[in-house]
């Protein structure tokens, strides 16, 4: 089983190097050098060692002092996270909301932006991101970007981190992205899957659980999270649930085939449907269904059952604790008893005994935050650290770095 980003979670050699200095330091608000010696046995002068680059680096800062039992006052060492900021392009089938947020997960500014990416050509979708997150960081000299967290709605190759063949990007797969945005940032970027990184957003919030997320809007897709790491799968498809087939007939499905969960139960599937009666688009669904509107319940209820079905076979296998139902139709409560009733329905109790079924708690902010923590990840792991630290200014690796003051 293949999971994405995964630094070494046992820490046999605690505080070894400057960078799982860092770690510790991060895992609390602020420390003392008697606590980092506690934490980490190392001598006085190691541990000098390893935070003077740190320090250097403005990756630590001394917050004043704490007054000790008897003893001198100690100084307080906390991680110096005031200017970092993380980059998030997050782009779904018609909609895309680019991001400025915290390391924390904080989001500070945000642009949303209505695009068809299956009909717009993909260099013009690239442009306008970064156009949009161009003006959210024009004017703001202090903050420094970390890296940058990029989602979209394909497979993603867990080689190239480009996206693979889809019919929903078309052209995707011969973009170079990531030049196209280095040209304006260099640093470190990671892609993953919009399903696959509402799933792990959502999971920052129940961080002891598997979770099971679903992203249901126009498209259809999910993502399980296990240990706080998204299921990639080994070609970057893990969670590409829309195009399991249900039936040998069945409407046409936009991959070419026939019969399709994503044909039957998608946004884009049920809008087709739903046009001859007046229906404009998902918002517009959203609001006649909750409404009460006869049709639109009708067509969400035939549409729940099949996803419940599918989503049942997920749980069968992955045990979860957490079913998220994230997305425009997904968090629609009539929605989300209707997936839970199908799921209970269908799969034994042993499997669903412990299962919540929760509408998504971050709305359309679930994929920032998970490609947030992505970023994260590959950005302030202890070995990312180590290679930021010896890296050549310039480099993506020092982005994370503080340019050293002019004399
Ligand atoms: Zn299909």
């Amino acid at each position: 089983m293949q999971l994405r980003s995964s630094p070494n979670t046992s820490r046999p050699t605690v505080g070894a190097t400057p960078g799982h200095v860092l770690e510790l330091v991060r895992s609390r608000p602020a420390w003392t050098r008697q606590q980092l010696l506690t934490a980490t046995g190392m001598s006085r002068p190691t541990l000098q060692d390893r935070l003077a680059p740190l320090f250097a680096s403005g990756l630590i800062y001394s917050a004043g002092f704490e007054a000790s039992e008897g003893g001198r006052p100690a100084e307080l060492i906390r991680f110096d996270d005031r200017h970092l900021v993380i980059l998030t392009l997050d782009v779904g089938h018609t909609h895309a909301r680019v991001g400025i947020s915290t390391v924390r997960g904080q989001v500070l500014r945000f642009r949303d932006s209505r695009l068809d990416v299956t009909r717009t050509p993909p260099p013009a979708v690239l442009n306008t991101l970064i156009g949009l997150a161009a003006e959210l960081t024009v004017d703001a000299p202090d903050e420094r970007v970390a890296g940058i967290g990029i989602g979209l709605p394909g497979p993603i190759s867990l080689v190239t981190g480009l996206p693979g063949q889809t019919t929903t990007l078309p052209g995707w797969e011969h973009l170079p992205i990531f030049d196209l945005l280095r040209e304006r940032w260099n640093v470190p970027m990671v892609t993953e899957n919009d399903a696959r990184a509402l799933a792990l957003g959502e999971a920052t919030r129940h961080p002891e659980s598997t979770v099971l997320g679903l992203k249901w809007a126009h498209g259809i897709g999910a993502g399980l999270i296990i240990n706080n790491r998204s299921l990639g799968g080994d070609d970057g498809a893990a969670g590409d649930i829309g195009h399991v087939k249900l039936s040998r007939g069945g409407p046409e499905c936009r991959c070419g085939r026939r019969g399709c969960l994503a044909a039957y139960a998608s946004g884009h599937a049920l809008l087709a449907r739903l046009a001859p009666v007046g229906v404009r688009d998902l918002d517009h669904l959203a609001e006649l269904a909750n409404a009460g509107d006869r049709k639109v319940r009708a067509a969400l209820d035939g549409a729940a059952r099949r996803v419940g079905t599918v989503l049942a076979a997920l749980i069968a296998l992955a045990n979860p604790r957490t079913l998220v139902l994230g997305g425009t139709i997904g968090t629609l409560p009539r929605v989300v008893d209707a997936v839970a009733a199908r799921v209970r329905e269908v799969t034994l109790s042993r499997s669903v005994e412990s299962l919540q079924v929760l509408p998504s708690q971050l709305g359309p902010s679930a994929g920032t935050a998970g490609l947030v923590h992505l970023v994260v990840e590959r950005v302030l792991s202890a070995e990312a650290v180590d290679r930021s630290l010896a890296a050549e200014p310039g480099s993506p690796h020092a982005a994370i770095i503080r340019a050293p003051e002019k004399p």
